[in-house]
């Protein structure tokens, strides 16, 4: 026995890719062409599976401010919020937030990870428990574990299965945080969540949602699957990311309770990491102001989306279930994916290889996410890709 047995499933899937020849998990970008093409190992790409859902990455206004505030403030802050990491432009971008939510308070945190896993392993400890969709992301699930709180699933976007856990809770509601996401990250679907919200209100507890990918992208004002199902108010706090429609790296929560100002005190992510550096923050309080400014960046992305998704749908692919600029072709066969995963980069669209347990389901998915600064003939090209696999490969 040693230390390194446990890594032996993961050394055996290298070897089995090795043996392929083929390297999903790291491939390297060589060379950026635009926000939507690139060299990627050693091939010339469209980006089908970067989350940059507004394309704002190459933006004029977002790369001058991140320039400015680099020349100004330096590279880096060199420490944590709690030290010498808090710059007027945290505070400034942290007041942005609150005013775009709605909410009387914000946090700003280092990546979206941080934020999420922070909140999640902070709010609810030891006596409390948490009741989260069994499909939530991994940074929900360390945080939980590490908080301590007892743990329940309840089944993916199945509003029922969770009001039947929230009744058995009895008392015990009153020390209980429900953690859902808005659009889930790997099939794109959305939670219900005017369902989820009822729930709730009927029950009581407290609702954290995660709208690490419906931000920008949902909602009148894009502020994501609860702006768009109404129900606002019945969400505690949001949390999400700046790293993808907003195309830097950070991470957030909002909410209007005022003890959100207190408990960042408590936040081990917030408190014992560095800051986020002045450029990041330069570029992500532009691109939150543009996002607000440019709806038709919204408009384009769901076009996009629906050409994309309408587009693999007529192949006969197995694609998610619900229309969403995050469209997963689900193919059975581990080897398959991995071979259609290469033969994709080779006719020129790089896509996520997703391979249990990353993926939902014992399946693995070839994950596309579309962006609005996708022209429609980038989009009929990614098709085209999937087309000519199926032509020598048949149907999965
Ligand atoms: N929450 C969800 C639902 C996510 O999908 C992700 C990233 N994929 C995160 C949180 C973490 O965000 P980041 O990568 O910006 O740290």
């Amino acid at each position: 026995m040693s230390l390194f047995d446990k890594f032996q499933p993961i050394a055996e899937v290298r070897a089995e890719l090795q043996q392929l020849g083929v390297m999903p998990f790291g491939a390297v970008t060589e060379k950026l062409l635009s926000a939507t093409e690139g060299i990627v190992n050693g091939h010339r790409v469209i980006l089908a599976g970067t989350n940059n859902y507004l394309g704002l990455t190459f933006d004029p206004e977002c790369i001058a401010a991140a320039r400015r505030a680099l020349e100004e403030l330096g590279t880096g802050t060199t420490g944590s919020r709690m030290a010498n990491g808090t710059f007027r432009e945290h505070v400034e971008l942290e007041r942005e937030l609150a005013d775009f939510f709605g909410r009387s308070h914000s946090i700003v945190f280092s990546t979206g990870y941080a934020a999420t896993m922070g909140m999640g392993s902070t709010l609810a400890g030891p006596g409390d428990v948490i009741v989260l969709d069994a499909d939530s992301h991994a940074s929900i699930y360390d945080g939980v574990r590490l908080g301590g709180a007892e743990i329940i699933r309840f089944r993916h976007n199945d509003p029922a299965d969770l009001e039947k856990r929230l009744r058995r809770l009895g008392e015990r509601i009153q020390n209980t945080l429900i953690i859902v996401e808005g659009v889930y990250s790997m099939m794109g679907d959305q939670a219900p969540l005017a369902e989820i919200a009822e729930v709730k209100r009927r029950h009581g507890g407290m609702l954290l949602v995660d709208e690490a990918h419906s931000l920008g992208m949902l909602g009148e004002h894009g502020r994501g699957v609860a702006e768009a199902a109404g129900v606002e108010d019945e969400v505690d706090f949001i949390v999400g990311t700046f790293s993808k429609s907003l195309g830097a790296i950070g991470g957030y929560c909002v909410s209007n309770h005022a003890e959100l100002d207190t408990i960042r005190f408590a936040i081990r992510s917030y408190i014992f990491t560095a800051s986020p550096s002045p450029s990041v923050v330069a570029s992500t309080r532009v691109a939150l102001r543009l996002l607000q400014q440019r709806p038709e960046l919204r408009e384009r992305l769901w076009e996009n989306a629906e050409r994309l998704y309408e587009g693999l749908k007529q192949l006969g692919l197995r694609v998610s279930p619900q229309l969403s600029p995050v469209i997963a072709v689900t193919v059975e066969d581990r080897r398959q994916a991995i071979d259609w995963w290469n033969r994709l980069m080779e006719r020129g669209a790089y896509v996520n290889l997703v391979m249990p347990p990353a993926s939902p389901t014992p399946a693995s998915l070839l994950r596309c996410s579309v962006s609005a600064a996708h022209s429609s003939e980038q989009i009929d090209r990614i098709i085209e890709a999937f087309a000519s696999l199926q032509a020598t490969a048949g149907t999965p």
